[in-house]
């Protein structure tokens, strides 16, 4: 591993942040903790915190001691200074002669002495920094220290690794009773550059930033060059399937096992987004003959079970063709890791007094011989974090076996960590959106109203893949969306477009819940004298096209077995035809009895379909110019003509989204048609 330290860039930043009153220290501080957490390999979302013991005046201009340490919710890759709250340093180190400090207590005491009452919440290892006397403190879950510590022998491993230059702290769980050990551990060691903790992680002290950074980076390699010595082979591989399924016929069937129904609302189900990733090292761990069993040891330090659970689920090789076999298994594998993530809580809780509230009993990783791992979280973002953090125990794992034989902490240790209240509280709390955990597919997302959709289901919650047969404008839309928001193209009239475009959507997140079905173009001509072919091009558009994303959606939705929304934008046409507009209202009156069709077919699959009647929105088919046209034609103003309507209101995009968003969550409603058109008798349903 070598050192990032470049001392242009340390002096660059000392000067910029000079500017601004930052002291020197503090300014190196912010410096190195960025290239601690740009590098994965020691640091990943929130693995990870430093300190600095420094001089700073209170808000009265006092000068007092402090400790600048990092604060919850700030990444190291991009800490900033206000990442680094200070605290004033005498009462925290007061607190060590105490025999027992609870959570809150210590929370509260680390609140109340904030120099700034309105800093975030100091690190939950801010007392370990405290009673440490070195002045800049450093801590990663450095994978190569972590292959060397979780194992049986780990002590014996880094004592005889490090050679007296660091101190070794026997496992116990984050918090003041660790913060005293290591404490203890450094006063008998007092010449120790670091400390080892056991099954957990790293730390380096140092008089200057840079020290304690290159101490970091010296003690990780030499852990990287012991990992490369006396290596055996893992892992030998298991038999494997011949032709493995593809991608986006696995991801469905593992997302919908990896659900659950919801017991109070019918027809509810708590989803999960999944993120799949491979290499050479990830295949070689799940392909391994004992994935059963070095998969199942435990987490690679503590703070990873918030994000990953204790275990990942391990699924059969899904071999081609046979996805009704493997839908089987990965349902029964599910199944038995619900239960047994079940037991787990029961059992542990007894042990707490039964003063805990279960999680969700789903995994969070899951491993597929044959393809990879897949990640899975409530969002996208959540899916990332918790593949990112497998990725780097598959690694953590791999080299632990290779020199030995990976070992966790105990089971009860792993759920105190999960079930630790500073450790929820990074999670957040607060009441989930609407369509969290779902994944919307909008087509026509380019254009005004699926963009509105798009953006209304996102905001609800919604993964959404916007499929436009303009691929660019479609990624400019989902650009403007941000978040996790993928563009795909898609041209509805063409079925193999149409099933690369679902198979794309399948393998970004696992699958489909909603389809908003809003591709659509506009035909006119009197219809005895209209040319066939008009016709027919409408009716590939217009009618066909909402079938092959109807039937794409429904095969993946299947796969899931946990229901769907299909969603049309009809038009008022369907019922009400205008003159010369045969052409286009021929097809979507079809796709009105579409709609109906799906209702009843799928309708015992959980699976509702639904339909949007608009009329007289702005967009690609009523631009701007037919606006002006149109309204002159008829002696009306622009206004008058888009308001023409009972309520004498126009209607917009963003009241079709609406529409939308509501039958996306309507979950005992099917076979409706929502008219938004600011009142057309003509048009009305009856
Ligand atoms: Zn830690």
């Amino acid at each position: 591993m070598q050192s990032r330290w470049v001392d242009a860039d340390a002096e660059a930043t000392v000067a910029r942040y000079g500017r601004e009153g930052v002291g020197r220290d503090l300014a190196l501080r912010v410096y190195t903790t960025r290239l601690l957490g740009r590098d994965p390999k020691l640091v990943l979302h929130g693995g990870g915190n430093t300190s600095l013991k420094a001089r700073m005046p209170d808000l009265l201009g006092s000068e007092v001691d402090v400790l600048c340490v990092k604060g919850s919710g700030w990444d190291m890759a991009n800490i900033e200074p206000p990442g680094l709250p200070a605290v004033r340093l005498e009462p925290l180190r007061a607190l060590r002669a105490r025999e027992a400090l609870s959570d809150e207590d210590m929370v509260r005491i680390q609140r109340a002495n904030l120099l700034d009452p309105m800093a975030p919440n100091p690190s939950v290892e801010t007392l370990l920094h405290a009673f440490l006397p070195a002045r800049f403190v450093d801590h990663t879950h450095a994978t190569a220290v972590l292959s060397l510590v979780d194992q049986p022998d780990g002590v014996a491993l880094a004592a005889d690794l490090y050679n007296a230059r660091m101190g070794i702290v026997p496992y116990i769980m984050p918090g003041f009773a660790l913060a005293k050990k290591a404490a203890d551990v450094f006063a008998s060691t007092p010449d120790a550059e670091g400390l080892i903790l056991h099954k957990h992680g790293i730390f380096t002290f140092g008089e200057t930033a840079r020290e304690a950074y290159e101490r970091m980076i010296e003690m990780v390699t030499l852990a990287e060059e012991r990992l490369k010595r006396n290596r055996k082979t893992v892992f030998a591989s298991t038999q494997l399937p011949q032709r493995v399924a593809p991608l986006a016929a696995v991801g469905p069937i593992v997302r919908g096992a990896c659900s659950l129904r919801n017991d109070k609302v019918e027809g509810d189900a708590r989803r999960l987004i999944l993120e799949f990733r491979t290499s050479e090292t990830i295949l070689n761990f799940v392909n391994g003959a004992e994935v059963g069993r070095y998969s199942q040891a435990g987490v690679v330090t503590p703070d990873h079970t918030l994000r990953t659970k204790n275990w990942p689920l391990v699924v059969p090789a899904p071999a081609d063709g046979k996805s009704a076999d493997f839908k089987r298994d990965v349902v029964s594998a599910a199944t038995a890791f619900k239960d047994a993530y079940r037991a787990y809580f029961a059992r542990n809780n007894t042990r707490c007094n039964g003063i805990k509230k279960a999680l969700d009993p789903l995994p969070r990783v899951v491993l597929v011989p044959g393809l990879g791992l897949y990640g899975l979280g409530r969002s996208k973002k959540d899916a990332k974090i918790a593949a990112d953090l497998a990725q780097a125990a598959v690694e953590t794992i791999t080299d632990a076996e290779a020199i030995g034989r990976f070992e966790s902490i105990t089971e009860a240790d792993m759920f105190d960590c999960e079930y630790w209240s500073l450790e929820q509280a990074k999670l957040g709390s607060g009441a989930e959106k609407p369509l969290a955990g779902q994944v919307a597919v909008i087509t026509g997302a380019a254009g005004a109203i699926g963009t509105a959709t798009a953006k209304a289901l996102a905001a609800a919650g919604a993964e959404v893949a916007l499929l436009d047969v303009n691929e660019s404008a479609a990624q400019d839309k989902a650009k403007m969306i941000g978040g996790a928001a993928i563009a795909v193209r898609c041209d509805v009239t063409d079925q193999a477009s149409v099933s690369a475009a679902f198979a794309d959507v399948a393998e970004a997140f696992g699958g489909v819940d909603i389809l908003v079905s809003n591709a659509g173009a506009a035909w006119q001509g009197r219809i005895g004298e209209v040319d066939e072919e008009i016709l027919r091009r409408s009716f590939e558009l217009n009618f066909y096209g909402h079938q092959r994303a109807a039937q794409a959606a429904v095969q993946i939705m299947l796969a899931q077995g946990t229901g769907g929304a299909l969603l049309f934008n009809v038009s008022k046409q369907a019922v009400n035809p205008g003159p010369n507009f045969g052409p286009y209202g021929l097809p979507k009156a079809t796709t009105l009895f579409l709609v109906r069709q799906y209702a009843v077919d799928y309708g015992p699959d959980g699976i509702r379909a639904n339909a949007v009647n608009a009329d007289r929105i702005r967009s690609g088919l009523l631009t701007d110019e037919m606006i002006a046209s149109r309204s002159r034609a008829r002696g009306l103003s622009e206004r008058d003509y888009m308001s023409g309507n009972l309520l004498g209101r126009e209607v917009t995009a963003d009241d079709v989204a609406q529409a939308f968003l509501h039958h996306a969550v309507a979950l005992k409603t099917t076979g409706d048609v929502t008219t938004v058109d600011g009142g057309n008798i003509a048009a009305a349903m009856r």
